[in-house]
């Protein structure tokens, strides 16, 4: 886990995004959505001290039978938990709010044992309990390979209370953090 691939695809003076230094943290995620080329939800879990990321194109939902594709991109430091804003050149230009954010409870295993979420990464197979605001509740992400691609991953809500089949999540848009929604920031250009 390195930030190496991030930093390699970004100019810093000019994205305006962190370049990261933090070392380890509390288990936060955090979903950032993103309107760039195309828009999408970049879904973030804090694990071995970076924010491991996917970037998932519909969106995370509460209904179950739901499977959200989810596909990994590359670590991002710590500090990119409450950036928000303009990216204004190069990799990822657009504009980024905080969709979602708080922290999360590993509760993976294998064989009926419990791992540690870098375990259950490796294995491609990761449970967890989600406490944001909008988000909460258990999850799965699960590497399926799809069309032999490594880098594709399902997004599942888990069935539980927090589990909704009519509720569309994505219709609160509003950044947790400033309340703003994506045309606000492009507003204030
Ligand atoms: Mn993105």
């Amino acid at each position: 886990m390195s930030l190496k691939e991030y930093r390699k695809k970004r100019d810093f003076s000019k994205s305006g995004e962190p370049k990261g230094s933090k070392k380890k943290g509390k288990k936060i995620f955090v979903v950032q959505k993103h309107d760039s080329s195309r828009l999408h939800y970049d879904f973030r879990l804090a694990i071995n001290g970076v924010l491991k990321s996917w970037a998932v194109p519909k969106g995370p939902s509460l209904n179950p039978k739901d499977k959200r594709l989810a596909i990994e991109t590359e670590d991002h430091p710590l500090e990119y938990e409450d950036f928000e804003g303009e990216i204004e050149e190069g990799y990822g230009k657009g504009f980024v709010l905080v969709w979602d954010c708080g922290e999360y409870k590993n509760k993976s295993e294998k064989d009926d044992k419990k791992i540690s979420i870098e375990e259950a990464y490796k294995n491609g197979a990761m449970k967890f309990d989600l406490n944001g605001e909008k988000l909460k509740g258990g999850f799965s992400l699960i590497n399926t390979k799809f069309n032999n691609d490594k880098k594709n991953w399902l997004l599942i809500k888990e069935r539980d209370d927090f589990s909704d089949g009519r509720v569309d999540i994505l219709k609160r848009e509003r950044s947790v953090l400033s309340g703003k929604k994506l045309e606000d920031f492009k507003n204030e250009k």
